[in-house]
Formats: structure tokens, sequence, C-alpha cells
């Protein structure tokens, strides 16, 4: 039986690119995935594009158009600017899936069976649909949606009903529309057509089958709102149904098995989130897997600290922000699928924002594993700063009588010092200092 350090189950863009990364760091990495991904239109934001260029993904990158017209109809406000690329998935998986195998991961084109845990110290053995069993140490869960889960936790479910609708475009751009039922997202692309993506209240839906979506999306366009839309009930494709409401499958790792992606938490489509979060969580589990492999009961421990964290607060983050900005639709208050989702999680904002400035130990990334370190919370870096210039903020600062302070310095404050001295008096954490180099200057890390 072959033996690996990782499987990943799922070869989407958190599994494809948890498997690249993985592999590039020295891992032995076999990623299993059907390879049975629907065609679809997703937009792709900025931050996204400038993670995949930064790792050297041109090949994905080059399934996306470039940036396009964006309209946006909502709240009774119209507005439009230049912005939004769009990806044809799954052509943008398989980029992915391929920059994987080319950085020396397995790839295996079936399905995930069974994982048949051992003894904590021991290996997984997994097994594939193929009837083929493998040995591995860890395993990434990145099955998307379809991940098994026993503890989700949910927010208002929607339904999205999308497909190909008559029309060719000449150029690529995308409108996104309110509407008492749902909210509506056309996209534009010049060789790949018209695609309109409706989100509905998920019971919404009257029977099964094509017949039913059609109904759906028929009752939806003729809205008296949205009556001059009726002609995309021109159908050029089968319609797909997919779930699209905020989940957290995963609260807390169970380890071998470490979720990212949507297997994690499965992001509302109104964020235009999902797909940043699924390349991030998948970073993120590089630093994971590295620091349990290396030294399994230190690493464990910081891995599920590390991962609850981010996991847990990427939910309740999401959850309040789709909340404020399904609330600036009052225009549609007193309709259900609004009243539900600009009511729910609770009224808490979105970033709670400390008072006072602290130390506060967490887990964070070094050099690609996870350490525990003094972080700074202050009101203007709520997400928590480990290094200010290069520095750990633990040997800048002490905490004294319940009040940060700096730590005294004898003798000549080095250049990194010095540095970090601007930026530790636009906190108010210093008076005085002796450094010309001005805030914009100075580098700080954020914790992963
Ligand atoms: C309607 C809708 C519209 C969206 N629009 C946007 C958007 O415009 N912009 C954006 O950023 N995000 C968007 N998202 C979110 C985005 O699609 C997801 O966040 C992203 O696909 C998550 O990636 P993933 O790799 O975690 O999961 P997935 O993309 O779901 O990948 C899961 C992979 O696992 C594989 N798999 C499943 N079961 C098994 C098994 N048993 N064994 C092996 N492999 C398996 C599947 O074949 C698939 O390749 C949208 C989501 C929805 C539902």
């Amino acid at each position: 039986m072959i033996n690996y350090d990782c499987v990943v189950a799922g070869g989407g863009p958190a599994g494809a690119f948890a498997a690249r990364e993985l592999t590039r760091a020295g891992c032995k990495v076999l990623i299993v995935d059907p390879a049975m991904g629907s065609r679809r239109l997703e937009g792709l934001s900025d931050r996204v594009a400038r993670l995949l260029e930064s790792r050297g993904l041109s090949a994905a990158m080059a399934t996306a158009s470039e940036p396009g017209h964006r309209q946006v109809d909502w709240a009774g406000l119209q507005s439009s600017a230049n912005g939004e690329r769009l990806v044809r998935r799954p052509a943008f998986d398989q980029a992915l899936r391929f920059a994987a195998v080319e950085a020396g991961a397995h790839l295996i084109e079936t399905r995930l069976g069974r994982i048949e845990k051992g003894a904590p110290d021991q290996d997984v053995i997994v097994t594939l649909s193929n009837g083929n069993s493998v040995c591995s140490r860890l395993v990434i869960d990145a099955r998307g949606r379809q991940a098994p889960s026993s503890r989700r936790l949910k927010g208002p479910q929607t339904l999205a009903i999308s497909g190909l609708v008559k029309g060719t475009p000449k150029r690529s751009g995308t409108r996104v529309v309110s509407s008492p039922e749902g909210w509506m997202w056309q996209a534009g692309l010049p060789g790949f057509g018209c695609w309109l993506q409706i989100c509905v209240e998920a019971d919404s839906l009257v029977g099964g089958g094509q017949a039913a979506l059609q109904d759906r999306l028929k009752g939806f366009l003729t809205q008296p709102q949205l009556r001059s839309q009726v002609g995309m009930l021109d159908l050029r494709s089968s319609l797909l149904a997919r779930p699209a409401g905020l989940v957290l499958s995963a609260p807390e790792l169970t380890l071998p098995v470490i979720p990212v992606g949507d297997a994690a938490v499965a992001i509302d489509p109104l964020s235009g989130h999902g797909l940043f979060w699924a390349l991030s969580s998948a970073l993120a589990a590089v630093p994971m897997v590295l620091t349990i492999l290396e030294n399994p009961e230190r690493g464990a421990p910081l891995a599920a600290r590390f991962y609850r964290a981010r996991v847990v607060e990427t939910f309740w983050r999401q959850a309040r922000i789709g909340r404020d900005f399904y609330a600036l639709e009052q225009d549609l208050s007193g309709h259900a699928f609004w009243d539900r989702r600009s009511k729910w999680p609770d009224t808490r904002p979105a970033r709670q924002v400390p008072d006072k400035s602290r130390l506060e130990t967490r887990v964070v990334v070094e050099n690609n594993r996870l350490v525990e370190r003094d972080v700074l919370i202050t009101p203007q870096d709520p997400g928590g700063v480990a290094f200010i210039a290069g520095l750990p903020v633990a040997d800048l600062l002490k905490t004294s009588e319940g009040d940060l302070t700096p730590k005294p310095v004898t003798g000549t404050p080095s250049p990194a010092l010095q540095a970090a001295y601007p930026w530790l008096r636009s906190r108010g954490l210093i008076r005085g200092g002796t450094s010309q180099s001005n805030q914009q200057s100075t580098r700080t890390r954020e914790t992963a």
C-alpha cells in the first residue's frame, strides 16, 4: 500500500491549492477528485487574483476574464464600476489541479470512499471508490459542501438556481439585482454566454427535477419588479441547483482530518468571498500539516487552537457582514427572504473593536510552522499584530498594571526598533522616539 503524508479529498480550489502548496513544502501528497464539476461562471475578486499571481499560478488566472463592467441595483441605489473578473469553473479547478500535479502531487480521478482511523499515532487508511486503498498520516477534507458533518451550524438557507440563457455578450460584465423573493446575478462572458443565477429561500422550491427549477425561475422573473427580465426564461442549458447559505460544518479540528474551504465554512455567494476563503484556508492548512507531521504531540493542540480561531471567527464575521448587507435593502423589509437574513444571527457588530490595546497569546504562523506568540490587539488592529518592523511585539511592549508600556531600551535603538517607533506612536503606545521613518515604511505582520 502506498504511503502519503497527506491525502487531499476534493480537488476544487481549496483542495488543489492545498495539495500544490504542501507538495512544494516537501510533503508527499495525493489528491482524490472525480473531476466532474459542472460548467458555471463565478466572480473572482481582486484579492484572489493577487494571491494567485503572487503564487505564480498564471495558468489558473488565464481561465478568468479581465476585470469587466459591474452594475449593482441594490437598496434602491444603482451603481456601476469596473472591476469584477469572471472565472470559468471547472476550467479554473482543473488548472489548479494541474499546478499541483506539476509540483509533484499525485492525482487519482475518483471519489474518496472511507477514512479508517487507527490509534492516534498511527496512519489512516483511505479507501477510494475505485477499490484501491492508500495509507496517510493526515487527510485534508476539501469536499466542499458535500463533506460529511455531524455538527452543522447554519444560517437561513438559500437555494441558487443558475444556467445559461439566451444572449451573445460582446464584452464581459456582471449585474446584481435585488427583488422581494431574493437576488439575481447576471454575468456575460464572450465565448461562454449569458449566465443567470437567482438566490431564493431554499424551501420555496415545489417538487423536483428540471421542471420544478424552471417553474421557480419563472416565478422569480415574473415578479413585477423584474418583468423586463422575463426574456431570460429562454434557456440555453439545463438548470443547476445548489445550496448557497452560510454553513459552519466543522467548528473543531478532529485529527487526522483537516477541513478546508467550503468543507469548513461555506459562505453566502453574495459576499463574493468564497474563492478567497477556499484559497486562504488552504494556505493556512500548510503550516498546520507541517507542524503536526514534525511533532504530532506539540503540533496537534496548536493546530486545534489555530483552526478553531480562524474557522469559527470567519463564520460569525461572514454571518454579520451578510446580515448588514441584507439589512441595507430597507425597501424590501417585510418580505420573508430579507427579514430572515437581515436579522440573523444577532445584533453584534461584524467586527468587534476592543476599546483598549492589549497583549494576547495566540497561535500564529512563523516560517510556515505554528508557534505561540504574544499578539498585540488594538482598536485599529482587532485582528492582532504579531510583529512590528520584523520584531516580535513581546520584545517591544509589556503589560504593567493593566496598561501596555514600551520595554526600556538600553543603548542606541537598532534600525528595526527605530522603524517600529512611528507605528507604536500611531497606536498611542509610545510618546517621543528617535526614528525618522514614517508610518508607511513600518512593516507589520498580522496574525495569519
Ligand atoms: C451559487 C453559488 C455561487 C457562487 N459564486 C461565487 C462567486 O461569484 N465568487 C466566489 O468567490 N465564490 C462564489 N461561490 C463560492 C465558491 O463556489 C466556493 O466557496 C468554492 O467553490 C469553495 O471551494 P472548495 O474547494 O472548498 O469546494 P468545491 O469548489 O465545492 O470543491 C469540492 C471538490 O470536492 C470534490 N468532491 C466532492 N465529493 C468528493 C469525494 N467524495 N471524493 C473526492 N472528491 C470529492 C468535488 O468534485 C469538487 O471538485 C459561490 C457558491 C455558490 C453555491
